[in-house]
């Protein structure tokens, strides 16, 4: 094993040569899933040890699952995966595919049911060890145990690490009594410095045993956007952000190149309307496919700071935001359904409104609110939005305005995202609704002034909606208050060009609260109990008929 200096991270930081430590010819299959990259990659580098005398198959499998096209979903892309997202995965794929071949290897890439094809290749290929990362998801718990059960009764050795996260949340819960954390604080309390803080990270190799051969199981190269039946020009803008490790690579070494930065960095200080040069570190899409190591980036990170004097710390700073990750990684692997408000101990239970036609509004950016239609079609074109912006439109879905569902716009969010990441995201719907982890419903985002703040002059809604690029910057926020003559002039006829306002903000925003706080009630008086369907339907009607004579009451009286 030799040593070597690396740019960022030297002193934990070395190069694998393929040591025999427990060679014993035999063959090894390294499955790719998320972990896309070589560096800190602990499942590469047992197959690497071990399989020196062998044959690694490195492999990816295009699952239908997330991959097939749906041509009746409301944007390009797959029923749970936005073309944006797909895009970025291929690009990960090409430059794994091309790292692993200057290393004398390449990436295998099959397609079907991915528990079935591990079978195959298992049987085709005489594999003696499958290494794989261990993966917190739903899916992935529920497709690796078949996978390990089949690998376990025909002799497979199994290797599936811990490397997606900080922390192994298992060992977390157990700290904690067998329930996980629900406080960040408390969190940090019993999570401690983990282990990578000071080990070594393996982050290259020399070279990688050879792939054997592969036989007749269909084994093709990183397919294209075309060959997986999407067409490249279904969209008129796509995400700025290039997939692969190269690319996250380069993008956390010009992060924390600049130290005063890192070190300063508070959220939530920073302009959620700064797209040309985004306000926060954007790796969040290659911390979702595993492009990078949040192990790696917490070893930079510490470097950065033992560098400088002064520098911020949990919950606001850089490495504050990786632990909330962990944070929602945890309590996610540890909460029975996460993902939905029934039958999930730590979500209150609301009767939140059903409107489609609502939804579809809010989604495809035509509420009327300039600013919450820039951050929807930000979403929809660029698959990334900035933390506070996803804050403004998830509270006015939810308990800022509409009222609707949280699990219906965290679907929107679960495609369209290139980040999009099943703890973090159903962690942070439930966050922003009120539903569990902050509770101060009072406090409601305005669409208007909230982002006023940062951009009085409107340039990231005249981006990202151009209907309204010559809108005068006094009603930039607010069209439907402009003059006829001064719409006219903008070429912008609010009502005909862009939408009216879906509902007017202080007034729903003030029916929301009064919602939120029966609804709080109920949960307060059932105290823990379970909250039934019917309980919800009463109460649902109750609102709703509420609403329906507050509306009465405002009215105008006649004689
Ligand atoms: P930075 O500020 O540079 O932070 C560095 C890293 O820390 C991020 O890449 C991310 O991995 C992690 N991080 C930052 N903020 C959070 C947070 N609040 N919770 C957990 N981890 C965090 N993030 C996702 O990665 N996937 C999602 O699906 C997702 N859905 C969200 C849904 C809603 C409604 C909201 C309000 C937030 C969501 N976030 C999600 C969290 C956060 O907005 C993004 O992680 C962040 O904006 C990504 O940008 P960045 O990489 O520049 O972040």
């Amino acid at each position: 094993m030799r040593r070597l200096s690396s740019s960022v991270c030297s002193p934990s930081s070395h190069r694998l040569n393929p040591v025999t430590t427990m060679s014993t010819g035999s063959n090894s299959l390294v499955w790719f899933r998320k972990g896309l990259r070589v560096h800190d990659n602990p499942a590469l580098e047992h197959a690497s040890k071990c399989g020196s005398s062998g044959s690694i198959y490195p492999v990816f499998v295009i699952d239908p699952h997330y991959m097939e096209p749906d041509p009746s979903s409301f944007s390009p892309g797959s029923s749970r995966a936005g073309v944006n997202r797909i895009r970025f995965l291929l690009e990960s794929l090409k430059d794994l595919d091309s790292s692993l071949k200057k290393l004398g290897s390449r990436l295998l890439v099959l397609r079907g049911e991915p528990g079935e094809v591990m079978l195959r290749c298992l049987q085709e290929w005489k594999v003696k060890r499958l290494c794989f990362e261990y993966d917190t998801d739903p899916y992935y718990q529920a497709l690796d145990f078949r996978v390990k059960e089949y690998a376990s009764s025909v002799g497979v050795e199994v290797f599936s690490p811990v490397s997606h996260t900080l922390f192994n949340p298992t060992d977390i819960i157990e700290k904690n009594g067998g329930k996980p954390p629900l406080s960040y604080q408390s969190f940090l309390k019993i999570a401690g410095e983990p282990s990578c803080a000071s080990s070594e990270l393996v982050m290259s190799y020399s070279s990688l045993p050879p792939v054997g051969d592969v036989g007749n199981l269909g084994v093709s190269e990183v397919p294209t956007l075309e060959e997986l039946g999407y067409s490249d020009d279904e969209q008129a803008e796509w995400t700025p952000f290039r997939g692969g490790e190269s690319e996250a690579l380069k993008r956390l070494n010009k992060s924390i190149s600049d130290k005063a930065w890192v070190a300063n960095f508070e959220k939530p200080k920073g302009d959620p309307s700064a797209f040309l040069k985004p306000a926060t570190t954007v790796l969040s899409p290659y911390l979702k496919f595993g492009c990078l190591s949040s192990r790696y980036f917490y070893q930079c990170l510490q470097r950065v700071y033992k560098d400088v004097k002064k520098h911020t710390s949990p919950p606001v700073s850089l490495l504050g935001q990786l632990l909330w990750r962990e944070f929602f990684y945890t309590t996610a692997f540890g909460t029975r359904n996460f993902d939905r408000m029934k039958g999930n101990p730590i979500c209150k239970q609301i009767p939140w409104k059903e409107d489609l036609d609502m939804l579809a509004a809010w989604r495809d950016g035509k509420t009327g609110y300039p600013w919450i239609d820039a951050i929807m079609v930000q979403l929809l074109k660029w698959g990334w939005m900035h933390h506070l912006a996803r804050h403004c439109v998830a509270c006015f879905l939810t308990r800022g305005d509409l009222f609707i569902h949280w699990e219906q716009g965290r679907d929107v969010f679960e495609r369209l995202l290139i980040d999009s990441d099943w703890a973090i995201n159903n962690g942070n719907w439930m966050w922003l609704s009120c539903s569990s982890f902050f509770y101060q419903y009072n406090r409601i985002y305005s669409p208007v002034s909230f982002g006023k703040k940062y951009d009085p002059d409107g340039k990231y809604i005249r981006h990202f909606l151009p209907v309204l690029k010559d809108m005068p910057k006094q009603y930039i926020y607010e069209p439907w208050t402009a003059p006829l003559s001064v719409q006219t002039k903008a070429k912008c006829i609010v009502g005909k060009d862009y939408p009216k306002p879906m509902v007017m903000h202080d007034a729903a925003s003030k029916e929301c609260k009064r919602k939120m706080g029966e609804a709080y009630a109920l949960n307060k008086k059932m105290n823990g109990g379970e909250i039934g369907d019917e309980d919800l339907r009463d109460l649902r009607s109750k609102l709703e008929k509420d609403e329906e004579s507050n509306i009465r009451n405002q009215r105008p009286k006649l004689n």
